[in-house]
């Protein structure tokens, strides 16, 4: 379902990411590791569409989502489509800190409710199932009882898992996660993990950045590595983990044991 076809990103002189391919198909969860200053976040951002990459293509359900060659300007309606293929999670939640936990969640779905046709006449009914639905993922996210919080109120735990129900109430084809738990205490992280993991049992389809290597191993159906910008190995996790071929992902996997 997911295409990324070598994928080249700079920064000015610096080339970040180099011919990255990789396919995932749907209903699997890919884990991305790598050392700090590998390229993992920019891969994600390149995704999502936050940075422009200089060269390669990105494919969804077969429909080129992005193609460096294309030069054709873009309107923002176009982007904002396209984006809607990928859902968010930031390390550090990015939540609204003006809207309750509920709010949060609706807010994107309620936005994009504003561009239906049917939507003056509808809107009462339209409010409602998003709300419906909000509600749903939040006590997906066993935050029955917070669903009134403001993010100040909850703790990082509670706001990664608004955040997750954030990103799940547009459907995306693909749930991205950036580090979802380097923000938290270690005590919290566990939370956002089982939710995690819940996700991946329920074969939602997710690229998961992560330092958490117990956890890649355990949650990911196939594992990259990652290191200075190029993909060095991939495999299964147990190819990976227990297979290693290449030396560089034995120097990195050994600073973990
Ligand atoms: P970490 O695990 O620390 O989050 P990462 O693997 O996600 O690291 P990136 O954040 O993608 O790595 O960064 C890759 C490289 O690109 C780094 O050297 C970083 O300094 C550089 N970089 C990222 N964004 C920019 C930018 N906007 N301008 C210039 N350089 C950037």
């Amino acid at each position: 379902m997911l295409e990324v076809q070598n994928i080249e990103k700079s920064f000015g002189p610096t080339k970040v990411l180099q011919d990255i391919s990789f396919s995932l198909e749907r209903g699997k969860a890919l884990a991305i590791i790598g050392s700090s200053g590998s390229g993992k976040t920019t891969l994600l951002r390149c995704l999502n569409f936050l940075e422009t990459p200089n060269a390669g293509r990105i494919l969804v359900n077969g429909e080129t989502l992005f193609d460096a060659a294309d030069r054709a300007a873009k309107s923002d309606a176009e982007i904002r489509r396209r984006r809607l293929h990928f859902g968010m999670v930031f390390q550090s939640f990015n939540l609204f800190p003006q809207y309750t936990a509920l709010e949060n969640v609706m807010l994107a779905s309620l936005m994009l409710a504003k561009e239906r046709p049917d939507y003056k006449q509808n809107r009462h009914a339209i409010h409602e199932e998003i709300e419906n639905h909000a509600i749903e993922l939040l006590a997906q996210m066993s935050l029955e009882g917070r669903m009134s919080h403001y993010p100040h109120q909850l703790s990082g735990g509670q706001q990664q898992r608004v955040a997750i129900a954030r990103a799940l109430a547009l459907q995306p084809d693909i749930l991205c996660f950036d580090e979802p738990t380097s923000a938290l205490d270690p005590e919290l992280t566990g939370e956002v993990l089982r939710v995690i993991r819940s996700l991946a049992d329920q074969h939602t389809t997710m690229i998961i950045v992560t330092h958490e290597m117990a956890f890649a191993r355990d949650v990911a159906d196939h594992v990259l590595f990652m290191d200075a910008g190029v993909i060095v190995e991939e495999g299964t996790p147990s190819e990976l983990f227990e297979n290693t071929q290449n030396e560089r992902t034995r120097a990195f996997l050994s600073r973990f044991s």
